[in-house]
């Protein structure tokens, strides 16, 4: 039974993004509950700390730092429509960033191998310096940021399976070769971004891999292309840590994603990058929640992924039998990498 660190806080309900709006607090309490109630041996529960403003400025610009701190004296500041602060904002928005990096200092530690933050707002739309789509500090990019400049690391990778692309985890990394994003989503869809010639630039040129999906991809599409492009590639990369952003709302039931994703799916998907974190850096995955928006969807999702951490690393993998929508997808991808990677 592997160790899992376990970073959550109710004091993530306190954000409060706007009457009837899908990010609300209750996806986090609905989480909690379900951890709490898991029983699973080896998981360290752990109170995550606030990032300093240091930390924060890894990622995101002064000025937009500074703005974001301004809101903590105003009932509601609108940074966009979908993007709204109460006076609690600030805070919950710091305490999810240094959720994400008590995450990673548990396993750099030794007090865990792997962790799972379990924080909100969440982080992938902001960019350095603006709030977008519900986020407002980019939580797993700092912690994939504080991994390479704080704690020595050389190769992150960050995964992204959220239903909506990553923007601004892709814009804070696309130029750099040190820390590779790949990203699984719908599209065309919100945000917009995250086609296949999104392949990062200068440095970075291969370091950002896109696997856009057309709506209703469920499982056996996923883990196709988990096992014939992402995983491949990220075995070539050889990350010395592993980073997932990891939302829930390419789920079946959310209401907000088009995807068919089910429990199975998450808990295959884990056992991949499980893994493949097993073959190149003895273990080390954090994951950080980013979207979700069924709170039955999210329970059991959030479950069948805490068990599967716990789960040794040398369990089968099933090859998916079905799926074949999914072919085109990944000769895209590599066809567009080709040049840079020279698969096979
Ligand atoms: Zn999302």
């Amino acid at each position: 039974m592997l160790k899992t660190a376990l970073v959550s806080d109710r004091r993530y309900m306190l954000h409060v993004a706007g009457r009837a709006h899908p990010e609300r607090p209750e996806r986090v309490e609905t989480m909690i509950e379900m951890a709490e109630s898991l029983g699973r041996p080896g998981l360290i529960p752990l109170t995550p700390r606030p990032a300093t403003p240091a930390e924060l400025a890894l990622c995101h610009s002064a000025d937009y730092i500074a703005a974001v701190e301004r809101t903590a004296a105003l009932r509601r500041f609108d940074f966009d429509p979908d993007t709204r602060t109460s006076s609690a904002t600030w805070k919950v928005a710091g305490l999810a960033a240094g959720g994400a990096l008590t995450a990673i200092e548990a396993i750099i530690g030794g007090a865990a191998e792997n962790a799972f933050a379990l924080v909100r707002p969440p982080g992938h739309h902001a960019f350095a310096g603006r709030a977008m789509g519900f986020c407002f500090f980019n939580n797993v990019a700092i912690a994939a940021r504080a991994l390479i400049d704080r704690h020595g690391f050389r190769r992150v990778l960050i995964l992204d399976w959220d239903v909506h692309h990553g923007n601004g985890t892709q814009e804070l990394f696309y130029e750099s070769a040190d820390v590779m994003y790949m990203s699984i989503h719908q599209y065309p869809f919100y945000p917009g971004t995250g086609a296949f010639n999104e392949l990062g630039a200068g440095a970075g040129a291969g370091y950002t891999v896109n696997a856009p999906l057309p709506a209703t991809f469920g499982d056996d599409e996923y883990l196709r292309i988990f096992d014939d492009l992402l995983m491949p590639m990220a075995r070539r990369f050889n990350p010395e840590f592993v980073l997932v952003s990891a939302g829930f709302d390419c789920h079946y039931r959310d209401p907000l994603g088009g995807m068919r994703v089910t429990e199975a799916g998450f808990l295959a998907m884990t056992r991949r990058l499980k893994r493949l974190a097993a073959e190149c850096c003895a273990g080390r995955m954090a994951m950080i929640l980013e979207g979700g928006y069924d709170l039955r969807a999210l329970a059991e999702s959030g479950r069948a992924v805490l068990e599967e951490l716990g789960r040794a690393a040398d369990e089968p993998i099933a090859r998916p039998a079905a799926g074949v929508r999914a072919i085109p997808i990944i000769q895209r991808a590599r066809y567009f990498h080709e040049p840079l990677w020279r698969f096979n």
